[in-house]
């Protein structure tokens, strides 16, 4: 998984920090403006962080999924 950001269509409400607070900063010195802080973030995160992109309301973040990212435990087979 890869995670990116379109900076300038970021509306800094934080949506993204509070939901996966290992993937994404809000941070006081950016106004609050998302950063990234972790781009390739372990299995454990990715969950969280699809949920922070489904739910940003400016779609500011865009996931890559690698071929080898389907996590067996989402039942992907049913
Ligand atoms: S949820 Fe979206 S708009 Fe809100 S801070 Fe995060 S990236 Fe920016």
């Amino acid at each position: 998984m890869k995670v990116t950001i379109n900076p300038t269509t970021c509306v800094a409400s934080e949506n993204c920090s509070l939901i996966a607070p290992r993937v994404f900063a809000n941070r006081e010195e950016d106004d609050g403006f998302v950063s990234v802080i972790d781009a390739h973030p372990p299995r454990s995160e990715w969950a969280a962080a699809r949920e922070a992109r489904d739910l940003c309301p400016s779609a500011t973040i865009w996931i890559e999924e690698d071929a080898d990212d389907t996590d067996p435990s989402e039942g992907a087979h049913g």
